[in-house]
């Protein structure tokens, strides 16, 4: 299989009790299947922004700096399977002042996602040279990491960890939960670790056909972040990305999943379904499409 197959011992763990879990972790044969269409990279993450190494910039306000090249599980979905292991990732100071340089030069940025790979792969002390050098500046407001950790490995969220993000001030934690099943106990600690801190956590999940593409799997997963305090944020149309269109969900099914949790469920548990489109100025909603 040409995307490696990767996953920590939590991660394995789960794949044995949870079904739907275990469908994005383990290779599927039509992953292969050639033409379908899409890139290995449709929204050229593999271009940096002008004098950097690793960031990249789609909107105005915000910026993405890609601040590791693994994972603590390889999901067969992920929107980056085409250019993980060749993404540009920020390692060396000389490289994360550049970084710094770019947003200072662009005063109008005032959001940074920390993204990859996984930042949480890395040893605190490097998750937090990241953090804290976005969180000096004057005009960022938001330092947005981007981890699915408290899902796929709960113990890496330590209460010093916790502690320490809070301690830089400004950010906030973006994760991923695609099903209920997932939102385990130990999931719950995890993410209480960090609201506990006092960093608002909240959920991005991907729309995965055998997965969660029913009004009820959604409900289910938006009431199970809501007991763990998590913030159900998005929920994307898989990406245009190759490999992975046996996941994706018919626009027409993805609205009338959108609109039926609207009926069913309060405004503080129901994300945005949206779609990520290549060259749009944001993330578009699936009623719009
Ligand atoms: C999705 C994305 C963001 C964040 O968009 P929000 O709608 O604010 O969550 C920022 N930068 C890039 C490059 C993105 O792909």
């Amino acid at each position: 299989m040409d995307f490696p197959r990767h996953a920590c011992a939590y991660a394995e763990r789960l794949a044995t009790t949870c079904e739907p879990f275990r469908r994005q972790l383990e290779p599927d044969a039509r992953e292969l299947d050639g033409d379908d269409g899409c890139s290995a990279d449709p929204f050229g993450e593999q271009d940096d922004a002008a004098g950097t190494y690793g960031l990249k910039q789609r909107f105005p306000d915000r910026v993405l700096v890609m601040t590791s090249d693994s994972c603590f599980m390889n999901c067969r979905h992920c929107t980056r399977k085409g250019i993980l292991r060749d993404a540009e990732v920020v390692r060396t100071d000389e490289e994360l002042q550049n970084c710094v340089g770019y947003v200072k030069a662009h005063p109008q940025v005032r959001d940074v996602l920390l993204s990859g790979g996984d930042p949480l792969v890395l040893p605190d002390g490097e998750v937090l040279r990241f953090v804290e050098a976005f969180a000096a500046l004057d005009q960022i407001e938001v330092v947005r990491l981007c981890t699915r950790a408290p899902c796929v490995n709960p113990e890496r969220v330590t209460d010093g960890l916790a502690r320490s993000l809070r301690s830089c001030g400004k950010v906030w934690v973006n994760t991923q939960f695609n099903c209920a099943g997932e939102v385990t106990p130990d999931a719950t600690v995890a993410c209480g670790r960090l609201v506990d801190a006092g960093l608002p956590v909240s959920c991005q999940t991907v729309l995965l056909a055998g997965v969660n593409d029913s009004v009820e799997a959604m409900l289910d997963l938006f009431r199970a972040l809501q007991r763990a305090r998590v913030r159900p944020y998005y929920v994307f149309q898989c990406d245009p990305v190759a490999g992975i269109s046996h996941f994706r969900v018919p626009l027409e099914k993805a609205k009338m999943i959108a609109a039926e949790c609207a009926e069913r469920i309060g405004g503080l548990a129901l994300p945005r379904f949206v779609a990520d489109i290549p060259g749009a100025a944001r993330k578009i909603p699936v009623e719009e499409l």
